[in-house]
């Protein structure tokens, strides 16, 4: 592992000089010899808990309406971001403007004309449209299609190379990665449609296409009706026909909100350091009675708070290397800005040192139990951007912990996967993994640990201004076989210089 190393010749530490900060005698004596044991790195200040609140209370407000992609409350959600940027003296980097414009067309569910039903011999059974959901694809029409029943389970070792039309899927899901892949591999074999059992895999109603390319995936359908999955289920030898509309199509702008806080050394300030976070939501559930905003509060408007707030403590700074801000669109609709930002990148790819993405920085309430004073990276010994965090930790008092059993399945789950596919060192900071409310409409911003959220903010502003000023560039871990796809992408990236 690289381990962290910090130059003695650098320049005055700011923080035993300025002035700016009222402390106490004692909390004077704290930060020098904190000064001493960073190196030569400045101190950050503190993160106020009360901006972290306001930012995700707005962020997550219904007026929002859970930040879909695209969206209206996106593109507000978008605005504001650049507001902030504007207010801790964050530069514009695309064209003089905070904003990656992504051309998409987008494809929306026509809902007319649904037809979907069952035939087990002599008995029909019809699916009603009201509780059915499917992503929007192509126009199908099937009669009397062949059905095959499979389970989750069996589609590891699913050699066989061709299957019916028609998929009943069962769950339940086993493994942490790569579900969908195996789902929509089916459709390689000649699946049109499948139909979830048990399987609670997002179904993109609006599907987003990108430099003309469109996913071709099979049609994902799932509905909760009564008694549908039982006679599924139960049934003998099933016929299926099925009749679905094909998706609308209409050409709609997205934008990653892309800011920068130029680098004040002359040789490293042509590398880069990216701070991300995902501010798009699942956005509501027209079908959903009562409240069906989708408000993602923890998921992600405190990790695109901490973002913000990070390039605000950092602002008045002087990073060696630039650092680059980014938001990005589209996450749960499949990693779609920042696929988008590694294939259209703002600055060269190779000139970009290491990704700290962050994710669910604000509640502690994990489903394992409270997780306060800490926070996770996902893949944590892939790269040595932990011992960066690790040393912000010792200076903040947070401890930067490994999660043994979610640390690497989660590694693919978020934004840094796109950057990592693309060679550069990436990681996703987070305080809790799984908590309640997740993906649900109960993740509102009055259940974040703010105390604890800017005790985080403050260390991940540590461990990017100890990474920006770091005599060599992140790297992913020499050591370990599992890495080796991303370090020949790294290698295949260094030979763009
Ligand atoms: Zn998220």
């Amino acid at each position: 592992m690289g381990m962290l190393r910090l130059t003695p010749e650098t320049r005055v530490p700011m923080c035993c000089t300025a002035s700016e900060y009222t402390v106490s005698m004692y909390a004077k004596w704290l930060i020098a010899l904190l000064c001493l044991s960073l190196g030569a790195t400045d101190v950050v200040k503190e993160a106020d808990p009360k901006v972290l609140t306001a930012i995700v209370s707005f962020l997550a407000s219904d007026a929002l309406e859970g930040r879909d992609t695209p969206s209206t409350g996106l593109t507000v959600a978008g605005e504001y971001i650049a507001s902030e940027f504007r207010r801790s003296g964050i530069r514009p980097v695309v064209d003089g403007t905070y904003f990656q414009d992504a051309h998409a067309v987008v494809r929306r569910v026509v809902r007319e004309g649904f037809e979907l039903s069952f035939r087990d011999g002599e008995k029909t059974l019809n699916v009603g449209l009201e509780k059915a959901l499917w992503n929007a694809g192509p126009k199908l029409e099937l009669t009397n299609a062949a059905v095959r029943k499979l389970a989750f389970a069996d589609l590891k070792d699913f050699s066989a190379a061709s299957v019916e039309p028609v998929v009943l899927l069962s769950g339940p899901v086993t493994g942490a990665g790569g579900a969908l892949q195996l789902i929509n591999g089916l459709a390689a074999k000649g699946a049109k449609l499948i139909v979830l059992l048990g399987i609670p895999a997002p179904l993109a109603q609006v599907g987003l296409e990108f430099d003309g390319k469109s996913d071709s995936g099979p049609v994902l359908f799932r509905t909760t009706e009564g008694g549908v999955e039982e006679f599924l289920k139960a049934a003998g030898p099933l016929t299926a026909t099925v009749k679905l509309a094909e998706a609308s199509r209409k050409a709609e702008t997205v934008r990653n909100v892309v800011g920068l806080l130029p680098g004040s050394d002359p040789k490293l300030r042509d590398e880069y350091l990216v701070v991300s976070a995902h501010y798009d939501h699942l956005g509501t559930r027209a079908h959903e009675a009562g409240d069906n905003i989708y408000n993602g509060a923890n998921d992600d408007a405190s990790g695109t708070a901490s973002m913000i707030e990070t390039a605000h403590l950092l602002a008045g700074m002087k990073p060696r290397r630039s650092i680059l801000f980014v938001a990005f669109f589209g996450e749960e609709k499949g990693l779609l800005g920042s696929k988008y930002f590694a294939e259209h990148p703002v600055v060269p790819l190779w000139r970009i040192v290491a990704d700290l993405n962050l994710e669910q920085t604000g509640r502690t309430d994990s489903s394992e139990g409270p997780n306060i004073g800490m926070a996770n990276l996902t893949g944590y010994d892939f790269t040595d951007i932990h011992s960066y965090l690790e040393a912000a930790g010792k200076s903040t008092g947070l401890k930067i912990v490994k999660n043994e059993r979610l640390s690497d399945p989660y590694f693919m789950a978020s934004d840094n996967a796109a950057l990592a596919a693309a060679g550069i060192p990436a990681t996703t900071l987070s305080v809790t993994y799984a908590y309640p409310d997740y993906h649900q409409r109960g993740d509102h911003w009055d259940k974040i640990d703010y105390l604890n959220m800017a005790k985080v903010t403050q260390t991940v502003a540590q461990g990017v201004l100890l990474m920006a000023d770091a005599p060599e560039p992140m790297r992913w871990n020499p050591d370990s076989d599992r890495v080796k796809g991303y370090r020949l992408a790294a290698e295949k990236l260094r030979q763009m210089k």
